[in-house]
């Protein structure tokens, strides 16, 4: 299956059946994340114990893209540690952003494509970003730059 086929499939599997589309009761971490550019609004919740991510949900409205991404975030970094999850961001966000690797990214690699449309960068990305501020506990909202 190439890219393009993959991240079909992926868009639409996660669009169908979000995972982890909840609201966590008493998480230890949350922020939110906005995309003007888009509409697009995630609030991710997280519940953090010894330095491993017992728990983790979304909320939140928008694209097609910004969901699945949201989606599949919730999927990779549930039951990893926050390391792995900070490491996990660097590489997802040198992928769509930059010219980094997609090979061992697995199911990830479907959004690889996204970096040939900019404004599409910022709907993949931000639910990763607004992971990321949860976990630095920045208190403000996330806005992808324009
Ligand atoms: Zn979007």
């Amino acid at each position: 299956m190439d890219t393009r086929e993959l991240y079909q499939q992926v868009i639409l599997d996660h669009n169908l059946s979000p995972k982890n589309f909840k609201r966590i009761e008493e998480p230890t971490r949350t922020a939110v994340g906005h995309n003007p550019l888009c509409g697009d609004e995630v609030t991710v919740s997280l519940i953090v114990e010894n330095g491993v991510i017992e728990d983790v949900g979304f909320q939140g409205g928008g694209c097609a893209i910004s969901q699945a991404s949201a989606s599949m975030m919730t999927a990779s970094v549930k039951g990893k540690t926050v390391s792995e999850a900070r490491a996990l961001f660097e590489k997802f966000h040198a992928m769509v952003a930059e010219d980094g690797e997609s090979e061992a990214m697995g199911r990830l690699a479907a959004f690889s494509g996204v970096r040939e449309f900019p404004a599409r960068v910022k709907c993949a990305s931000l639910s990763w970003h607004t992971l990321k501020a949860a976990l630095d506990e920045r208190a403000e909202m996330v806005v992808t730059e324009e």
